[in-house]
């Protein structure tokens, strides 16, 4: 075993990626499963040739600067929104990240929120528990199909074009996309049709967001566009939190200016809007997008191999940004 490159791992991952790390390296995983300090990341960095990030650690050219050595930050996310990825350029830093792999797992959380507000399912549940139940209803507790409804997905890349997939091909739905660019495989596979973003905010029955959070998408969703949207019309974010302005979310739902909204992601995690806990329009998930089995340890072998094929010669990295 070479000890020649140290690896530093910021919280606890799935056994498979640390296993294959230590065949090459020596690894130190931090134990503690809780947001490692930008003091003790800034220490680890200045010690180590590679670090195992995750996504509420923010890597900068300050932190950078600790370790002219440092040769790759490897994230343990597809979102580098936590990584300032011009400032590792600039330092000959590596950036991994890990695409492809928590797809499925992301695109069925924002089927887990499609259900739970049409179905009412966290109302419901509620009222089981709390034995409130009086008996069945014609009128009561009545929600919405998705069938032949109109999905709109902002950012038609690999998690919005799969939740496209999952909606048409399971669910019956038709559907519209915004994009930088377009994806004519999604028009041709989904009879899928690209639309301006004010089109798609008239037009659509359900949104999902998948862009990554850039200055651009930033509170790509505020006021004006919650005013534009249908008032029958549900939102559901399993992107990053800032993409939505949380309080004009808030204000929304209760102006009744659109009919509900299923959260996996909040402006300032771990804190969310106290307007939004109220609301029973509103479903919501701890950041669990891509908290499969499945996908995590999918996730933890590829941020492992990006590892190895950034710092041994002959191994291929499975995706860098900065190559
Ligand atoms: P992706 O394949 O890169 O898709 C993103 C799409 O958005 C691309 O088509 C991209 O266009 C487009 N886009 C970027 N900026 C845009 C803008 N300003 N306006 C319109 N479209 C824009 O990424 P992905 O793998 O689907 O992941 C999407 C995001 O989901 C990640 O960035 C991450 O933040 C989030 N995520 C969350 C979870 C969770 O646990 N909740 C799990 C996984 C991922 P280009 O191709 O031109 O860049």
């Amino acid at each position: 075993m070479s000890e020649k490159h140290k690896i530093f791992i910021t919280r606890p991952i799935p056994d498979n990626g640390i296993e294959m790390l230590e065949q090459h390296f020596k690894v130190k995983v931090r134990k503690k499963d809780s947001p490692i300090s930008r003091d003790e990341l800034s220490g680890a960095i200045s010690q180590h040739d590679a670090v195992l990030t995750i996504l509420t650690d923010r890597v900068d050219g300050e932190l950078l600067d600790q370790n002219p050595n440092l040769k790759i930050v490897s994230n343990f996310a597809v979102g580098t929104d936590n990584i300032d990825i011009n400032a590792c350029t600039e330092r000959g830093v590596k950036v991994g990240n890990t695409p492809e792999v928590l797809t499925t797992s992301t695109a069925e959380c924002v089927f887990a929120h499609l259900f739970g507000l049409t179905k009412r399912l966290i109302e419901g549940d509620e009222i089981m528990r709390k034995g409130k139940y009086k008996g069945w209803g014609p009128m009561y507790m009545l929600g919405v199909e998705l069938k032949g409804k109109t999905l709109g997905i902002v950012g038609a890349g690999r998690i919005g074009s799969e939740a496209a997939r999952m909606a048409y091909k399971g669910f019956g739905m038709n559907i519209i996309y915004t994009d930088r660019g377009g994806n004519k495989e999604l028009e041709q596979e989904l009879s899928a049709k690209q639309v301006g973003f004010d089109d798609m905010l008239e037009q659509a029955d359900f949104i999902s967001i998948h862009v990554p959070l850039t200055r651009e998408t930033r509170h790509m969703f505020s006021d004006n566009e919650f005013k534009k949207m249908k008032n029958s019309a549900f939102i559901i974010n399993t992107a990053r939190g800032p993409i939505i302005d949380e309080q004009a979310l808030a204000d929304a739902l209760e102006n009744k200016e659109i009919a509900g909204a299923g959260l996996d992601v909040f402006e300032d995690e771990p804190e969310i809007n106290p307007g939004l806990k109220k609301m029973d329009n509103v479903t919501m998930t701890p950041h669990t997008g891509s908290a499969t089995w499945e996908a995590r340890s999918a996730m933890a072998k590829v941020a492992a191999q990006n590892i190895i094929g950034t710092l041994i010669e002959g191994e291929e990295p499975v995706s860098i940004l900065n190559p």
